[in-house]
């Protein structure tokens, strides 16, 4: 799954680049730098590489969020619906700006039910916030279609599906924003860092000065800038941007790599009946980070998963084991509106309503589903032992609980 598993003389030169001159900072010092102006070059290369506009380097994933909510115009009291199943920075993103996060349920896509989110929305609703969980894409085309009904924005939340597709569009590009993390165990990695991409200009020139204190970036230097509005500091550092350059070049392997590995372990699981696999909406465009499927039932899934880790095999589920970051039914911090300040009182409410609402369609898909990490490391021989080995345990399993 994630880039630094192909850390490498590439990433060492580009960050030794910046290290020779000293210019840690992606704005001004223009003599000491040498020319060498790497978040500038990142930002181009991820424009051409995806295929949009524009593109906004940030200091994490969850930054680029807060930004592109900011330059969306989302603000206090706006409801942003969002999927029951992600990370914890999608809802932490839409409170920081003062708005709602209004969870509702996915299907077997992992991804948003479009009936789910046409249910949920209000007068209050501003925008829809697709995210596209473990490499693969949520039903753009539907969310599209609604977004544009209802004259709501659209968000995309990308950050684990780089360079993912739906329908030959670059994830992260299709709606009004979207956005990228390029954490450690991201699909490529920056070590710390973000993105918001967008064809729009005028969400752009928010980005780029929300980023940095509200910098208009127009003056003869910086402490000659306007300040049009308040930002913060979400800066990316050159040494961060050198990194992703040295890893955007290297996308295209990593793509091929975990595809082919996803391939050939699913080859095995596929030989068990009764194991399904997530809905792609557009299989092509998966980025294959991840092999997530189904057993039947919940209670075969907790053997399944018991007899796997007794192998030494890591198999993510979301529910029960491994993980309290990615699914509601973890987040009592979140239901508990556990904040270290006072909270807005439109948020408390809808947090204390959230801790009343139960999410029986998700658990039911959560709690039958497996989501396992495909390596860029995996040797063919690895790959081979990895697939009969999950291919005893599930079957060990599934016998003791036919
Ligand atoms: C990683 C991630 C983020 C946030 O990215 P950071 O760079 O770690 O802040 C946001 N959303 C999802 C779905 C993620 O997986």
């Amino acid at each position: 799954m994630p880039g630094f598993e192909l850390w490498g003389a590439e990433e060492r030169k580009e960050v030794n680049d910046v290290l020779e001159t000293g210019v840690l900072m992606r704005y001004g010092f223009d003599g000491p730098r040498k020319g060498m102006w790497k978040a500038v070059e990142l930002e181009t290369a991820i424009c051409q590489t995806f295929g949009c506009k524009h593109a906004q380097l940030t200091s994490s994933g969850t930054a680029a969020l807060t930004t592109a909510m900011s330059a969306l115009g989302i603000g206090y009291g706006d409801e942003v619906i969002m999927p029951s199943f992600t990370f914890v920075a999608s809802f932490e993103a839409v409170l920081s700006v003062g708005a709602i996060p209004v969870l509702v349920d996915i299907d077997e896509s992992l991804t948003l039910d479009p009936a789910a989110v046409k249910a949920a929305i209000t007068p209050r609703t501003k925008c829809i916030m697709p995210v596209h969980m473990c490499g693969s894409m949520a039903h753009m085309s539907e969310l599209k279609a609604i977004c544009k009904a209802n004259n709501l924005l659209l968000l995309e939340d990308a950050c684990q599906s780089i360079g993912g597709t739906y329908k030959g569009q670059a994830l992260g590009t299709i709606g009004h924003a979207g956005t990228f993390s390029f954490d450690y165990v991201k699909t490529i990695t920056c070590g710390e860092g973000g993105v918001v991409m967008t064809n729009d200009e005028d969400i752009y020139e928010k980005c780029d000065g929300y980023t940095d204190h509200g910098h208009d970036h127009k003056g003869v230097d910086r402490g000659a800038d306007l300040h049009p509005f308040i930002g913060y500091n979400f800066r990316i550092s050159e040494l961060n941007a050198a990194v992703g350059l040295a890893q955007i070049r290297k996308l295209d392997q990593i793509l091929a790599i975990q595809r082919r590995n996803n391939k050939t372990l699913r080859s095995y699981l596929e030989q068990v009946p009764g194991i399904s696999f997530r809905v792609v909406p557009d299989p092509e465009g998966d980025n294959a980070s991840f092999l997530s499927w189904f057993l039947p039932t919940a209670e075969q899934t907790q053997a399944v998963v018991d007899e796997l880790k007794a192998q030494g095999i890591l198999a993510g589920n979301f529910y029960w084991f491994n993980n309290n970051w990615h699914y509601i039914r973890k987040w009592d911090h979140l239901k508990f509106a556990a904040t270290l300040n006072n909270m807005n009182p439109m948020q408390k409410e809808a947090l204390d309503k959230l801790a009343e609402t139960s999410f029986p369609v998700s658990d039911g898909i959560m709690s039958r589903c497996i989501s396992t990490a495909i390596s860029l490391s995996w040797t063919e021989e690895q790959l081979k032992e990895k697939g009969e080995k999950m291919l005893a345990a599930i079957n060990k399993a599934l016998l003791v609980n036919a």
